[in-house]
């Protein structure tokens, strides 16, 4: 784990804890089976959420899921429990709210550096599913920025999910390296680049490819800086290793070699093991967003 700075000031404000909520208490999901859930996994996870009409709430998912209204996490709010970095030593969800702040300081700082505008966005926390301005979303989709609500959503289970269904080796710092993702998706967003992505959505160069390895290579380039944005006091050698892990565990490959058994390279969406691992290094050893350029030549 990083070490958090102890008496950094955490703003709760960029994180809506809505897990336990779970709406309306209704069944969802339930049509299309095992195959539907990993299509539905490689599809999403860790992706840009599809645009209204074709949103994860209305795919098939393998489970129904009844999602029991007042299942409350323990302990208080995250403004009483999240005050510092100290909190984010001792908590999970104190740490996801350090590591938002410090990366939308870095992006806010580099965006005012740059003449840019830079707008925060929040994270919400969920359990089950929750709705979104994308549709409604199952947890099964994986953590996802919606670039209609401009909202990243993260189940907190996914982490265990890295881990126990995707082999990852877990630790911290692929947290950091989750979020950090999905704002890398964030400041496509903020600079007009979600929009190029169009109709090529699969294969190894398509452009859904592209934009995925550059909020990877994103994700580095605040790796590069995390230290310098007050909340994070030192990342080890062993933090990056987490992060460049959790990344090459949801390689296209690898999870197609895992989930169906052989390697579809035409049906890639994010990028392989080693695209994936090429662009975040690229981006920490850079820390420049200008090296992120995935979307000319080969990738
Ligand atoms: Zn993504």
């Amino acid at each position: 784990m990083p070490r958090f700075n102890r008496r950094a000031r955490l703003d709760t404000s960029q994180v809506e804890d809505r897990r336990g909520v779970g709406g309306r208490g209704v069944v969802i999901g339930g049509a299309g089976g095992a195959a539907g859930l990993i299509i539905l996994i490689i599809a999403v996870l860790l992706g840009v959420n599809p645009p209204p009409g074709s949103s994860p709430g209305q795919m098939p998912t393998a489970n129904v899921a009844v999602v029991t209204p007042g299942e409350t996490p323990s302990g208080q709010s995250l403004a009483q429990e999240c005050r510092t970095g100290a909190d984010a030593s001792r908590r999970e969800d104190c740490r996801i709210v350090a590591y938002v702040n410090s990366i939308q300081r870095y992006w806010s700082r580099e965006f005012r550096r740059r003449g840019w505008r830079y707008t925060p966005a929040e994270t919400v926390l969920f359990t089950g599913y929750t709705d979104t301005g994308c549709g409604e979303a199952s947890s099964e989709v994986g953590p996802f920025y919606c670039p209609e609500d401009k909202v990243v959503y993260i189940d907190l289970g996914f982490f265990n999910e890295l881990r126990t269904k995707f082999g990852a080796r877990g630790g911290s710092f692929a947290q950091g390296y989750v979020l950090a993702h999905e704002y890398g998706h964030h400041v496509q967003d903020l600079r007009g680049i979600l929009r190029r992505i169009g109709n090529s959505r699969q294969g190894p160069e398509s452009a859904s490819v592209r934009s995925e390895l550059q909020a990877d290579c994103y994700a580095g380039v605040w790796a590069k800086h995390a230290t310098r944005t007050g909340f994070i006091v030192s990342l080890t050698r062993s933090d990056i290793a987490d992060a460049l892990n959790a990344a090459a565990a949801v390689g296209d490959d690898r999870i197609q070699r895992e989930f169906q058994g052989r390697v579809t390279p035409e049906t890639w969406t994010h990028g392989s093991s080693a695209q994936r691992d090429h662009w975040f290094t690229t981006g920490y050893r850079s820390g420049n967003m200008n090296s992120c350029n995935t979307f000319s030549g080969h990738i």
